[in-house]
């Protein structure tokens, strides 16, 4: 596996890729865990070359965030990436992505600042401009993001359908640990007790699914139970927890299968986010790749 660091350097190898066969894209903040390795695995069954990023965007990280704290483990993501079949990771640096005259953003109005938006406001304008400018450096056949951050994959797709980048997005079903919390870096700030709190929100995604399935279809019962799930087991209270249609973020009065419960809280010093496609399996869980 190559390692590059410039954006000149990986512009140049991505585009002997491109002209041998189709790139898949997989862009992390590293710290990596499974989750990000079942995307190279799918990345690497589809095309016929693999980059991986790893770079700790600065711009969708809100004033007070954990930038500075976020965890870096470069030697680590390296040898998981080479060991997961990936070509070319790019550890790219914050001074060349975001040169001091560099002002261009992309944003997304309602659908970027609803939800995670609204919790973490300028977010995903961070998040677009960062994956646009990954598309263009490494222009990938695919790229490849995880369910567990639902909103990230509506507002990329819609980003690629609005500004008709060519570019296919696969979406990767969420990896957990064998006790249903959904895998990510920031786990890594969770205390024993803690970690055991975070369970609040797959047992309020179980219930909501649960209801569901026994035929409860009013909104408004649905986010009732996941709340009450939450307020057991929660120190602080949730950020949200809803049912959401999945085009547009909007809230269904009456729900559907293929709406999405989402649900984010605070637990220790970290935030958790998590959600369920209602009407998909959900459980027993497997961390397995
Ligand atoms: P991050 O490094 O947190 O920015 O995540 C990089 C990519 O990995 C994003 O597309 C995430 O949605 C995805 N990802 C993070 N956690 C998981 C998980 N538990 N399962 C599947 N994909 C994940």
């Amino acid at each position: 596996m190559d390692i590059l660091r410039s954006i000149e350097a990986s512009r140049a190898a991505c585009a002997e890729f491109t002209a041998r066969g189709t790139v898949g894209l997989v862009p992390t903040m590293g710290a990596l865990h499974d989750g990000h390795l079942s995307l190279v695995k799918a990345a690497r069954s589809q095309n016929d070359f693999v980059v991986a990023t790893v770079f700790v965007n600065p711009l969708q990280f809100g004033q007070g965030e954990d930038l500075q704290n976020y965890p870096r483990a470069e030697a680590e993501d390296a040898q998981r990436l080479k060991e997961g079949g990936v070509d070319l990771t790019l550890f790219l640096n914050a001074d060349e992505m975001y040169t001091s005259t560099n002002v261009t953003r992309i944003t997304q109005g309602e659908l970027g600042t609803a939800l995670e938006g609204a919790a973490r406001p300028g977010h995903f304008d961070g998040v677009l401009t960062v994956v646009c400018k990954l598309f263009h450096i490494t222009t990938p056949a695919r790229a490849y993001f995880g369910q567990k951050d639902f909103q990230q994959t509506v507002v990329v797709r819609r980003m690629v359908s609005d500004l008709n980048m060519p570019v296919e997005i696969v979406v990767c079903p969420t990896c957990r640990d064998p006790d249903g919390l959904a895998l990510s870096s920031r786990n890594a700030y969770l205390s024993p007790v803690e970690r055991t709190e975070g369970l609040a929100l797959i047992a309020s995604l179980l219930e909501v699914q649960r209801q569901f399935t026994g035929g409860k279809r009013t909104s408004a019962a649905l986010e009732a139970a996941m709340r009450e799930v939450l307020s057991q087991k929660l120190t602080k209270s949730p950020d949200y927890a809803a049912i959401i249609r999945p085009t547009n973020f909007s809230r269904p009065l009456n729900v559907e299968v293929g709406d999405v419960a989402v649900v984010a809280a605070p637990v220790g010093s970290t935030r958790l986010l998590d959600n369920h496609v209602l009407g998909d399996k959900l459980g027993p869980f497997s961390n397995s790749l």
